[in-house]
This record gives C-alpha cells, sequence and structure tokens, in this order.
C-alpha cells in the first residue's frame, strides 16, 4: 500500500463495505454473480483491505481471500465441518480439550474471509455466538481444569474496549484461569483498531504481566498483509505485553504456494510472530474452491519451512477435525503419517495414524487407513475407526 493511500484511509478511518455494489473495480454483470454469493454467504470488507487488492490482476490473492466467488455456491462439505456442535456446553461457550474454553463472543469480523470455516456464525439464523458471556463465564468457574480461554467469533477486537476490560477483569477472578487468547484478524484486516485506541493497548498492558498473559492468536495468510501499519500494530500489541502468534489455513489462491508460505514464515520470524498452526481447510460447505489436498498442502508447507530458520519452522500442518487436532507429520510414496497433537478423547492423545496415500484427498475422513494400521487397529465384530475410543463411538 502506498503512503499516499495510507494516509488518505487514516485520515477518514477504515470503512467498511457490505455491499458487492459498492465494488467499484468489478463489472456489472459480474457483480449480479456475487450478489447471488453473497445472499448465501455474506460479504464485507473494508477500503484498507480493498486498498491491498491490484485489481489488474484477477488472480490476485488479496482479491481470492475476501471477493466472493461463484464457485462457492458448489454443493460441497457440511456448514460444521469439525462439528463444534458437540463441543458447545452452551450459547457461546465450547470445550473440546480440558485446559481449553472458547468463547465466541461476537459474530462479526473485520472482513469476512471466503474460507472461514465459522461462516455460519454469519447467517441469519444463527446462534452459536453471544455477546453475553455470563454463561460462559459460570460454565469456566466450575471447571477448575480450564487454565485458559480463547475468545474467538467473529473477531473480539470487534468489541469495544470497554466490553472487553470487562471480560478480561472477570477472567481473571477466576484463580484457575491464567491465560486469555485473543483470536483476532484485525492486525490484518484494519491496524487501526490497535493504532488508534490506547486504551486498548493499556489494558493488555494491564493484563499480560507475570501473574497473567495474554496470547495474541493473528491471522495473517499471506505476507501482503503484513503492511507497515499491522506490522506496527502487532509491535504495539507486542510492546504492551501481549505475546502473538499466528495461525492460517492454506487456501488456493491465496497462500498455496511454498515461496509464498515461505515468505510469509520469513516475515513473521523477523517481526517476532512464530507460526504456530497452517491448518488443512475444513470441509466447510462454500469452501470448495478455496481447498487444496492434503498432499499437496504438505509438500507446500514443507517446502515453505526450508527457507525459514528454526525459529520459523515451528508451524504445524494440522487439521482441525472432530477428533482432535492431528498433525500430518510426514508423506511418502505409499503413506500419510498424522499424529493427535490434541484429542477429543484422552486415548487418541499423542496416537499415530497411517493412511493409505491419497493425493485427491482434502480431510481425514477422506483417507483409507493403511492395511497393516487397520488390522492393528480394528476390534472383532466392528467396523474401522480411526478413533480408539472405540467404546462411546460405537454405542
Ligand atoms: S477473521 Fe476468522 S472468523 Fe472472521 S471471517 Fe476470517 S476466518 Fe472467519
Amino acid at each position: 500500500m502506498s503512503t499516499t493511500t495510507e494516509t488518505a484511509v487514516r485520515a477518514n478511518k477504515v470503512k467498511y463495505v457490505n455491499r458487492i455494489d459498492a465494488l467499484t473495480n468489478i463489472p456489472d454483470d459480474v457483480k449480479e454473480d456475487l450478489k447471488k454469493v453473497a445472499e448465501q454467504y455474506v460479504f464485507r470488507a473494508n477500503d484498507y483491505y480493498l486498498g491491498l487488492i491490484d485489481w489488474d490482476d484477477p488472480a490476485d490473492p488479496i482479491r481470492q481471500l475476501i471477493i466472493p466467488r461463484i464457485e462457492e455456491l458448489d454443493d460441497w462439505g457440511k456448514l460444521d465441518a469439525s462439528n463444534e456442535a458437540a463441543n458447545t456446553v452452551s450459547r457461546g461457550v465450547q470445550h473440546k480439550y480440558p485446559q481449553t474454553t472458547l468463547l465466541l463472543c461476537n459474530e462479526v469480523c473485520g472482513a469476512y474471509c471466503r474460507y472461514c470455516f465459522r461462516k455460519r456464525l454469519f447467517m441469519d439464523d444463527n446462534d452459536d455466538a453471544s455477546l453475553d458471556v455470563t454463561q460462559g463465564l459460570e460454565y469456566i468457574r466450575n471447571h477448575p481444569e480450564v487454565c485458559n480461554v480463547l475468545l474467538t467469533g467473529g473477531d473480539p477486537l470487534i468489541l469495544g474496549t470497554t466490553r472487553l476490560e470487562y471480560i478480561f477483569t472477570e477472567l481473571r477472578k477466576i484463580p484457575h484461569v491464567h491465560t486469555i487468547r485473543i483470536g483476532t484478524k484485525m492486525p490484518a484486516f484494519n491496524p487501526w483498531r490497535v493504532l488508534d485506541d490506547p486504551k486498548l493497548v493499556d489494558l493488555i498492558s494491564a493484563h499480560s504481566n507475570n501473574d497473567f498473559r495474554i496470547y495474541i492468536i493473528a491471522h495473517f495468510d499471506h505476507p501482503r498483509e503484513l503492511t507497515e501499519p499491522a506490522i506496527r500494530g502487532m509491535d504495539v500489541l507486542m510492546r504492551a505485553g501481549a505475546i502473538p502468534v499466528n495461525q492460517c489455513p492454506i487456501v488456493m489462491g491465496v497462500n498455496d504456494d511454498a515461496d509464498v508460505l515461505g515468505e510469509l514464515f520469513r516475515k513473521l520470524e523477523f517481526i517476532g510472530i512464530p507460526p504456530y498452526y497452517i491448518f488443512q481447510g475444513r470441509p466447510t460447505a462454500g469452501n470448495l474452491p478455496y481447498e487444496v489436498p492434503i498432499v499437496r498442502g504438505n509438500a507446500l508447507v514443507e517446502k515453505a519451512r526450508t527457507m525459514a530458520s528454526g525459529l520459523g519452522r515451528r508451524a504445524r500442518h494440522s487439521m482441525s477435525h472432530d477428533l482432535g487436532k492431528i498433525e500430518i507429520v510426514g508423506i511418502d510414496k505409499e503413506h500419510i503419517y498424522m499424529r493427535f497433537h490434541q484429542a477429543r478423547f484422552r486415548e487418541d492423545d499423542g496416537r499415530f495414524l497411517i493412511a493409505k496415500r491419497d493425493d485427491e484427498a482434502y480431510w481425514l475422513d477422506g483417507l483409507e487407513p493403511s492395511d497393516a494400521f487397520r488390522a492393528a487397529n480394528t476390534r472383532p465384530g466392528l467396523p474401522f475407526q480411526w478413533s480408539a475410543h472405540f467404546k462411546d463411538l460405537t454405542d
């Protein structure tokens, strides 16, 4: 982004764009198609982020990330692809892994990523998120195994700072909670949310210290999102005491290129934001045009890792599956090797999985176990399943 453009946006603040008709760089006939998509999967962007697009390039990665595509209407996947409903303990509260509770405390983002796995939240009839965190706080108070709380949504940094202060303060009153994680793409979508709000910076400063920690789970998908103001925004958060990491999925047309991912890792490493997870895209309804098969995705991640130092190589290529976070740890000519990084069922913690190599598969459920793995893990009279938690799954 040029300095002139930045100054213009800065002077006027970021303006949100919710109508396809407002996209002046798209021909009218194309807009008609995109409106049909936006009726199904809502569109939202802002002038700063749209200003990062090279409109002369139809394949521009920032454009792919934010502008709808007609292929989103292809029939594919489920709205809740990793079965978050199974972890939902009350409205806006998810608990899957013992130590972590999720508060879906908002259902709006600075813009909407076309590949979002939670796009159901942005639909009119959905109430999976809750601005009212009273039930969530009560649940966490009653679960002493919970030591960290992930604020997510939607984007928690869309909430006002006074609201965040209330949530932080209430969580800090719970003696077993030591960490708050904020899952946010606002530093990418609108860095001025941080840069223009000294109270937010003071809030982070007041709550991230030797007794308690605030993590920023940032979401940069492409090195071009790491603009000067975006880097400055992250730097302000880090200097206030927040500990940053970055996670993003592999997205077709956005970052499915080893050089792009490698550059992302290197830039993040330099700024001081460790790459944390690189997610395999969940088979979410509407997301087919953004999906990359497991084998190709893993090859990209592995090649990109060779371009970074050990600091940038910390990213794990993982599937956030109904059964847990499953890391893809290696692929050879015949097999795909995976391991439970986190598991829904205790029996699966650290469990190693071996599938037959399938270059077309996008998700664990599309993979066949290797013959040896199937033989070793099938109980007499029961169908094969990836989890070792046979009893409850088959009851
Ligand atoms: S910022 Fe996160 S929650 Fe919001 S649209 Fe993007 S992926 Fe979805």
